[in-house]
């Protein structure tokens, strides 16, 4: 078999995807795989992104806090170095055939962006990116050519066993249940950023902690997993199994359930990414079914993790609720992090960005955006809703 050969950039390398990703390449090359790498970027941790450009040796870094470009020339001699927005993009513009889009939150999209279009392998981690603009980007991918791979662990399990489009019945997709699965809803009201982070199963960034924490992760999957794979929202399952080793199921119109299942570590969905169509060789923890004796199942509680049905409600809505639904949540997850919102005020705050939208706004809402401009505009007055639905709620 050929070795593995790719030209690669990293949005978003120093963090928990990025750092994995780094990880995955190290292994394929030491396999004799070459890889070579592009560009790399990251949004401020300077030691990080030039401890990444030491492993991987690429040919433009970027750095989004324009702030640090002198320090980040300086570390960086014989690296062509950029900072700003602009510069991150120029790093997804440039021409690698596979670019990891690990940047978190919206800020991801405009990069994610750039890749797209111009027909590059995406391997997709920031769910944000399709939850804003989820249509907008397909589409494009299919306009330039370009391949989106899901890194997303339920969703490259759906991509794995996704062989009949056609005939699929409904889609299952599996949640750990996060640290506060069996916390009651009293306990969770005093929750701590600590505690909310403090993941049972993965060791992930902060945002996507927090989301795992409230079941927002889940609700975004869903609505990231409609985009995907054109399911609609009332055939996605949410489906608790807290070893998270099946990562989800597809359900075909014959009864047949296929599943793809793993031991938890993102290295499995990054390498295959990066391999596919093939396989990589990845010594990531092998599956040990007779030491785990058994895998359990349950419902999720929707009364104690209501964003959920916000997620899915805004799914039904359409993709200009999706977007509102996502900037409303990385407020809500910011101000919580910050210490100036209670964890169980994060979904409050979501459902009271989308209440707030007026029957007019609604029906508008119920078309497709058609310009990333309009995303972006949606967006913004999103935040600011959000903004005041959770200053008022600190106040109250
Ligand atoms: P993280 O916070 O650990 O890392 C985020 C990366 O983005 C860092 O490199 C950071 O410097 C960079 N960044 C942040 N803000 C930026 C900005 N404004 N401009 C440019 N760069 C910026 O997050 P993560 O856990 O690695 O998650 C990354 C994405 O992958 C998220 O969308 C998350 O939902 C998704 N994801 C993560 C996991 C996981 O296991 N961590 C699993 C599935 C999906
Ligand atoms: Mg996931």
């Amino acid at each position: 078999m050929s070795a593995l050969k790719r030209c690669v950039t990293i949005l978003g390398v120093t963090g928990s995807i990025g750092r994995s990703t780094v990880a995955v390449i190290e292994e394929v090359r030491a396999r004799g795989g070459e890889i070579e790498v592009e560009a790399i970027t990251a949004g401020g941790n300077l030691a990080a992104l030039v401890e990444a450009a030491r492993v991987l040796r690429p040919k433009f870094v970027a750095v989004a806090e324009e702030g640090l470009l002198v320090d980040a020339r300086a570390a960086l001699p014989g690296i062509e170095v950029g900072a700003g927005e602009d510069a991150i993009c120029e790093a997804a513009a440039r021409p690698a055939d596979w670019v990891m889009a690990a940047i978190v939150g919206a800020a991801g999209l405009a990069p994610c962006l750039r890749a797209v279009e111009r027909g590059a392998m995406v391997a997709l981690a920031n769910k944000e990116c399709l939850v804003c603009a989820g249509p907008l980007l397909i589409a494009a991918a299919a306009r330039a050519g370009a391949t989106l791979l899901p890194v997303d662990s339920e969703h490259n399990a759906i991509f794995q066993v996704l062989t009949h489009p056609d005939r699929v019945e409904k889609l299952t997709i599996t949640a750990s249940g996060g640290p506060f699965r069996t916390w009651p809803y009293e306990r969770m009201r005093a929750a701590t950023p600590q505690e909310a982070c403090a993941h049972p199963i993965w060791s992930m960034g902060a945002k996507i902690s927090v989301d795992s924490a409230t079941l927002m992760n889940k609700g975004l999957e869903l609505i990231e997993a409609h985009y995907l794979f054109n399911v609609p929202p009332a055939r996605i399952d949410v489906l608790v199994h807290p070893q998270s080793i099946v990562h989800s199921l597809v359900h075909y119109q014959d009864g047949s359930v296929l599943a793809q299942l793993g031991a938890p570590d993102m290295r499995a969905p990054i390498s295959y990414a990066l391999a596919w169509p093939d396989r990589a060789v990845i010594s990531t923890p092998r599956l040990d079914l007779a030491a785990l004796g058994a895998l359990t199942f349950e419902t999720p509680d929707e009364a104690r993790f209501p964003s959920l049905g916000l997620a899915r409600a805004a799914a039904e809505i359409g993709p200009k609720a999706t977007a509102a639904l996502n900037a409303a949540n990385e407020i809500a997850v910011a101000a919580f992090l910050a210490g100036r919102l209670g964890f169980t005020e994060i979904p409050s705050v979501a459902r009271d960005v989308l209440d707030g939208l007026d029957a007019g706004e609604l029906r508008q809402f119920q078309k497709k955006p058609s310009t990333f401009d309009e995303v972006r505009a949606i967006d913004k007055a999103a935040r600011r809703a959000a903004e005041h639905a959770a200053m008022a709620m600190a106040g109250a």
